[in-house]
């Protein structure tokens, strides 16, 4: 069901109107309370200029961090508020709280072209409880509520789906409809030919992702950690490589229903350890010594995900080839993303999923040669999973478009 977004809105709905804004300004701050990378608060911006573009006044909602419910000064938001006052050019209100009196008269007083920013939701114990005194609360905040908060829309919390039930309109942002969109092609209907690239370090945590693409792919091309659970699965060796033991049966079971579908990595590069890079060298996936570990996929293996990729219409990639942290062990990850930034040239879909994949594209400076990077790490994968999300299920069906 497509989901109602902010574009949506008729000029009555947003004219004139505060709009209660849920957004992801989770941003990673260093020991002085810096903003490191601002990343999630650049990807709000479009939709808080086109309420401003449409005469809306946005007030503003995030997290940050894990506060537990209570006030905690190292996550207060309000350098977030500095940052994006930067970014937009234009005057941010700051209230240092959240569900009070004076966070309503502010909004209340909020003029066209400002921004109020109220203080951490996660300040709040009936926030992650999904609290329904608190979501009314909040929902007095607005006249409209607008969710673009991905990356926190796989929780049922007050800000993010509690309040929808005390607010209408309640439509997706446009970071939000954009999630939706991309993620969507993958689950739903994908131009053919559709690969999906997964690695990461175990299968526990994608094995449902596995299971639900499987199906839909024409090809799952395996790297990481993860491929030596499938090669013990094979009966190889894995010498001193993450393997989980307990996932090999279920290895085996995909290796025989899915067969030619599943193709693992032909070659390793391996070392005795991490911290070992000038022992690193590369194996046939059949000859991995006792004594090391599989680090990175190999070259020859490299070079033929990378043809798979140049081949398909629809790529999804989720989770690094290798220890992508530690070169010489990035150099899987770094050609497949390069191999994804050529096919997006020559129009193919690229999209990635994963904060660590994600993390991968931006260190190879690679983010905006993709069609999509996905800004939800944990919501993502259960989108992929093919869960519901709660902070989209709340919001406005849309018209079929
Ligand atoms: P994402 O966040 O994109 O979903 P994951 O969290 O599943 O990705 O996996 C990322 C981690 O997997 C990285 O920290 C990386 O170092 C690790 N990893 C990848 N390949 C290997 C490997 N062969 N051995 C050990 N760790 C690996
Ligand atoms: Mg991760």
């Amino acid at each position: 069901m497509q989901k109602r977004t902010v574009r949506d809105l008729h000029k009555d709905e947003v004219e004139g109107k505060r709009a209660l804004v849920r957004v992801d300004f989770n941003v990673p701050l260093d020991a002085n309370g810096e903003i490191t990378d601002d990343t999630r608060i650049r990807a709000a911006l479009p939709t808080i200029r086109l309420l401003h573009d449409r005469g809306a006044r946005p007030v503003v909602l995030s997290h940050l961090g894990r506060p537990r419910g209570k006030p905690d000064a190292k996550y207060s938001l309000r350098p977030v508020a500095e940052r994006l006052g930067h970014l937009l050019h234009k005057k941010i209100i700051f209230v240092d709280s959240t569900d009070s009196e004076q966070a309503l008269e502010a909004s209340n007083a909020l003029r066209d072209d400002e921004v109020l920013l109220l203080e951490n939701t996660r300040f709040l114990p009936g926030e992650e409880s999904n609290d329904p005194a608190l979501s009314r609360s909040l929902a007095r905040l607005g006249d409209l509520f607008v969710n673009d908060a991905f990356g926190a829309a796989h929780r049922a919390h007050a800000s993010t789906a509690g309040v929808s039930e005390f607010l209408r309109p309640a439509v997706a942002g446009l970071l939000m409809e954009r999630e939706l969109d991309y993620l969507g092609r993958a689950i739903g209907n994908a131009e053919r030919p559709f690969i999906a690239i997964l690695g990461g370090s175990k299968i526990s945590g994608k094995i449902d992702v596995i299971e639900q693409l499987l199906p839909k792919v024409d090809g799952m091309l395996v790297g990481g950690a993860m491929a030596c659970t499938f090669y013990r699965a094979m009966g190889l060796e894995t010498g001193k490589s993450l393997v989980e033991e307990e996932k090999v049966d279920l290895a085996r079971e995909l290796i025989e229903k899915w067969g030619v579908r599943l193709t693992l990595p032909h070659d390793a590069t391996v070392a005795p350890s991490i911290e070992q890079v000038s022992a690193a060298h590369t194996v046939p996936r059949d000859s991995i010594p006792r004594d090391e570990a599989m680090l990175d996929i190999g070259p020859r293996t490299a070079e033929s995900y990378s043809r798979a990729i140049a081949s398909a219409k629809t790529i999804l990639w989720n989770g690094p080839m290798g220890v992508f942290e530690t070169p010489p062990f990035d150099a899987g990850t770094l050609a497949i993303a390069k191999a994804m930034a050529v096919a997006t040239k020559k129009g193919a879909v690229t999209i990635v999923g994963g904060g660590d994949s994600a993390a991968a594209v931006a260190q190879a400076g690679l983010e905006d040669r993709m069609s999509h990077v996905s800004t939800g790490g944990g919501a993502s994968l259960e989108f992929l999973e093919g869960k519901k999300l709660p902070g989209v299920e709340a919001l406005d069906d849309g018209e079929a478009r």
